[in-house]
């Protein structure tokens, strides 16, 4: 069977996503004094506090349905809403995480449910009103949830869950030294704003990539989301330990985060995750890591190597076979053995006429070029009118405070 004018490529791996956080696109892009990720934060706040498990489900599948038609075909989603606004725990504990499950699954994407561990503000700072919707009181409790998602998904090969250190901030190293022994993936935001690692440094004597080392958590188990502002010798303990990063140059550019890197971090496995989904485009997402390198250097094809398509597939690579390897799948080559989730190329796109295919697709293209996208052999065709609908209908009523 041939198909003429079409390129199969690997499905990307979406490594970090909110998918309620989808919400938030074009409603938080003003401000009346200076904004910052901790001013976005309060906001994304409001939005967090608004929705109720309909609403969480609806955005999140309004999201992975985005994430589906622009050829991702798996999620790792960072789960952090686990309870009513109030804090109290839903008469099914893990309501919100079945929700966001069942969001996409309904649309058709493989998901890690990276179930969140969330304690305080900070240190010393008790958590906030706002805040009490992503809390557990004790990490025992983080790993029982975990333990009854795996129990209630165990006949869905296409679900599995890992574990989510929110951050060093959010969690105290008690709680990181409780998880360990923890058997599966691990992802935690790490050095993301100077804030956090000064923080950390005033808290614990070290960075926070030191401190997830020294609790036996930084090994092949852990992808570091964000490192926007590595610190000394964080490089070095990550290659020896053999963690990956995840980087989310879209979502650190809306923020004002900063870039990663690149040069800094060579040799550690790299991801790629589109976070507050100010977009969701993979192709936007692995050029911008070659891109950002560039304006850093002053100078072209820093990612490069001598052949033609090198620098393509080593772009592609990080969104597919280096998303894979952070959520434990099987995935992000075509090849015998390996998961049949792949999307079709349209080289008849008239961005990509007269190109040399894989340096343009990695380049230049944008979504419109994904004619088709297959999760474990089958398309996959969501029910994109009732999802879209049902999403602009949970968002129509929400507060977004005073303009
Ligand atoms: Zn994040």
């Amino acid at each position: 069977m041939t198909h003429p004018g079409k390129a199969l490529l690997p499905g990307f791996v979406n490594a970090h996503s909110h998918a309620f956080q989808r919400g938030l696109r074009g409603h938080v892009q003003w401000s009346k004094g200076e904004d910052t990720f901790w001013s976005w934060r309060d906001r994304m706040y409001r939005l967090a506090n608004q929705l109720d498990a309909d609403g969480i489900e609806a955005v999140s599948a309004l999201a992975f349905l985005e994430m589906a038609e622009a050829g991702f075909t798996s999620v790792g989603e960072f789960h952090y809403l686990h309870h009513l606004p109030e804090g109290t725990a839903y008469g099914d504990r893990e309501e919100l995480a079945h929700r966001v499950v069942r969001a996409a699954r309904r649309v058709g994407l493989r998901i890690n449910l990276l179930r969140v561990a969330y304690q305080r503000a900070g240190p010393d700072k008790d958590r906030t009103r706002e805040q009490r919707r992503f809390c557990d009181d004790r990490p025992e409790q983080v790993l029982d949830a975990i333990r009854r998602l795996r129990a209630a998904h165990q006949d869905d090969p296409a679900v599995s869950v890992g574990l989510a250190p929110h951050s060093v901030r959010a969690v105290p190293r008690a709680w990181l030294e409780a998880f360990s022994d923890f058997d599966g993936r691990i992802h935690a935001h790490v050095s993301e704003q100077p804030a956090e690692n000064d923080q950390c440094r005033a808290e614990h004597g070290m960075s926070p990539t030191a401190l997830f080392a020294e609790v036996g958590l930084l090994d092949e188990r852990f992808t570091a989301v964000h490192m926007t502002f590595p610190q000394s010798g964080d490089a070095e303990l990550m290659r020896e330990r053999g963690s990956g990063v995840c980087a989310c140059p879209t979502t650190e550019l809306d923020l004002g985060d900063g870039f990663l890197p690149i040069d800094h971090l060579a040799g550690i496995p790299l991801s790629i995750g589109t976070d507050s989904h100010a977009q969701i485009d993979p192709f936007a997402e692995v050029r911008a890591l070659e891109l950002h390198a560039r304006g850093l250097q002053g100078r072209r094809n820093v990612l490069s190597s001598e052949d033609p398509d090198g620098l393509a597939n080593r772009l592609l690579d990080v969104g597919t076979v280096g998303g894979a390897a952070a959520l434990g799948l099987d995935a992000g080559r075509m090849s015998v053995g390996q998961l049949a989730d792949f999307v079709i190329i349209d080289l008849e796109h008239t961005l990509l006429a007269g190109s040399r295919p894989l340096p343009a697709i990695a380049l230049a293209a944008h979504p419109g070029v994904v004619s088709e996208t297959w999760v474990g052999g089958q398309p996959v065709c969501p029910d994109r009118g009732a999802i879209v609908d049902a999403a602009v209908r949970a968002l129509a009523d929400v507060d977004w405070g005073p303009k």
